[in-house]
């Protein structure tokens, strides 16, 4: 019987295939007692010293395949195999107890993980995570076994496990990964990073995913809407592989296309899509053909996995890269938005009951002028090569964005008096993602140059639900009428001011909302690269003017059940009309015409 699982979709796209069910933790672990204990420790060291060559050769395949950022976590593990306090732990309960050094070392990873699946901490869960990750491999080496990896999947499969490690995720074997679902993680974890980097569809905090896979089971994972189908019926599967086609289809037209491909809708109206992206890396040609311009540079990604922050020259040299490869179209940087679930340890974050709600984002960096600074310089400075907008994240209220203005006002001024170049017409944007700053959005308006609307978090906190627990996963939800009158209004302030607004949610992503965004008056939509075939399709199927009505009809529906029933209709209804299309199309072209 077909088994429906909803999770946190963290990579958009839709795979089909039979499971491939990856299970990490498969040691059989010897317990004996032994004489030697300076042997035992001797056996510690070669095993240690095997994983850092494993973990060099990790970090070079990484840094050649998807850049050096992504590489990073790899520099951590290393570090983290220095580890002395794991040694002194282990040296001092092998002089206790007398134990085999696997026995010991299993024991303690065990301990580790039942600590950090009790522990709310995102930073520490992150930390030992990675302990895990590298305690696993130094197992591997001490029983001589081959750590179970996904480097080599035989058969195109989707992969089901309890949770896959950064640097399983790293290396899976892209060509036969179908797709990932996991029974935890978060979007802002760096499997769901490592997926949308690698283009793979995957849903994380599924919870029970794994408890009902067999090897070969058929699934469908729906990593846009965040559904998991497991041995599917034959409806559901016929109507997931028809979507999947359409957005193949798409996608392949937009892969072989040279130049700059237009998103226009039937209508003849013009509407540009953009990209999100995490890293330079990111910007590929397939991406430069299909956006109009990057709509969310997250630059936090250059201050995560790492054990110093990037200095300005290097943050310079990843903008301007960015900037000069999409010019003329615009890259809109948003300054470091730290805090939250994104942690960056070194910085000395104290831990917080209520990360989110707390020191993150600008609030953050407005108390730390030295980086903020820094990193605005290197925006500056990168303007010169291209078309750079800033953009500021979590902005609250009318005195913190003149904050913000005054301090670039301050960089500017330093710039120009050292006779540093840079666009004098660099255009300052605002994130409207919290529910404070869509209230006073006409204020707000009048004091930049853009908005971008992050339902991401305006979702989380408008309804109240933390966007990375997947307990009340089913509870965020963007079809909820208060987010949709959100949106409305930001975008009439923003109309009132003569102020563009995108929308660089996950939502921006989503066909099922496509329609309904135009019609609202969105100027652009924002969106991981591998959302943009399906959303391209969406448009070039959608009447702007038929948008708006159904823009309307949709604001007037009371709850999120009754929006969504609106939207699912209208989607399949498009759906049929394509279809229809094409048969016609298609008997004509049979019939010579
Ligand atoms: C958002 O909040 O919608 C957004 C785009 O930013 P992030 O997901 O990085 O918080
Ligand atoms: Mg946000």
């Amino acid at each position: 019987m077909e088994i429906a699982l909803r999770g946190i979709g963290v990579s958009p796209g839709i795979a089909i295939g039979p499971v491939l069910p990856f299970d990490v933790h498969t040691f059989e672990i010897p317990k004996y007692r032994i004489s030697d204990s300076a042997e035992e420790l001797q056996r510690l060291d070669t095993a240690v010293a095997g994983v850092r060559c494993d973990l060099e050769r990790l970090h070079q395949q990484t840094a050649d395949s998807l850049g050096k950022d992504h590489a990073d976590i790899f520099k951590v593990h290393l570090m983290l195999l220095d580890d002395v306090t794991i040694r002194e732990d282990i040296e001092s309960r092998l002089s206790q107890e007398g134990f085999n050094i696997e026995y010991l070392l299993d024991d303690l990873l065990t301990t580790y993980a039942k600590t950090m699946r009790t522990v709310s901490d995102a930073r520490f869960r992150e930390r030992t995570n990675d302990l895990l990750d590298v305690g696993k491999r130094i197992l591997g080496k001490l029983l001589n076994t081959e750590l179970a990896s996904l480097e080599k999947i035989e058969h195109p499969s989707v992969v089901v496990a309890y949770d896959l490690s950064p640097s399983e995720t790293a290396n899976i074997d892209v060509k036969n990964a179908l797709g990932i679902a996991t029974d935890i993680g978060g979007p802002t974890s760096h499997t769901a990073i490592l997926a949308r980097a690698l283009e793979i569809p995957a849903v994380v905090g599924l919870r029970y995913a794994c408890a009902h896979v067999k090897p070969g089971d058929m699934a469908i994972i729906d990593g846009t809407n965040g559904y998991v189908f497991i041995r599917p019926d034959a409806s559901t599967l016929a109507e997931f592989t028809e979507q999947k086609g359409k957005v193949e289809r798409k996608r392949r037209e937009l892969l072989e296309a040279e130049e700059a491909v237009v998103c226009k809708t039937l209508d003849g109206y013009e509407f540009p899509l953009m990209a999100n992206i995490e890293l330079p890396v990111e910007v590929t040609h397939s991406l430069k053909v299909r956006v109009q311009g990057v709509g969310l540079y997250r630059t936090e990604y250059l201050f995560l996995n790492r054990t110093n922050l990037p200095s300005e020259q290097e943050q310079f040299q990843a903008y301007a890269q960015v900037a000069a490869v999409l010019k003329p179209r615009p890259v809109t940087l948003r300054t470091l938005d730290i805090g939250g679930d994104k942690l960056v340890s070194h910085l000395q974050l104290t831990v917080e009951t209520n990360p989110q709600l707390g020191w993150r984002a600008i609030r953050f960096c407005l108390e730390r002028p030295d980086i903020f600074k820094a990193q605005l310089r290197a925006m500056f400075r990168a303007s010169v090569y291209g078309n750079v907008q800033i953009m500021f994240p979590l902005i609250s209220g009318l005195e913190e964005m003149r904050q913000v203005k005054h301090v670039v006002d301050e960089v500017r001024a330093d710039l120009a008096r050292r006779g540093v170049a840079f666009d004098q017409g660099v255009k300052i944007g605002t994130m409207i993602e919290v529910p404070s700053a869509v209230v006073i959005s006409d204020l707000l308006a009048k004091e930049c140059d853009f908005f971008s609307i992050g339902t991401n978090d305006l979702i989380q906190y408008s309804l109240a639900v933390d966007r990375v627990n997947e307990k009340i996963a089913h509870m965020y939800e963007p079809a909820h009428p208060a987010i949709l009158r959100m949106i409305q209004k930001t975008v009439k302030s923003a109309k009132a001011a003569g102020i563009p607004c995108s929308l660089c949610g996950e939502m921006a992503g989503d066909p099922l909302f496509t329609e309904l965004l135009l019609g609202l008056g969105v100027d652009s939509l924002s969106m991981s690269a591998v959302a943009i075939p399906a959303v391209h399709a969406e448009i070039a199927n959608t009447r702007m003017s038929s948008a708006r009505a159904f823009a309307r009809n949709v604001l007037a529906a009371k709850t999120a059940t009754d929006v969504r029933g609106l939207l699912q209709t209208r989607f399949q209804r498009k759906g049929a009309l394509e279809r229809y299309l094409s048969q016609l199309k298609q008997s004509r072209h049979e019939q010579g015409e």
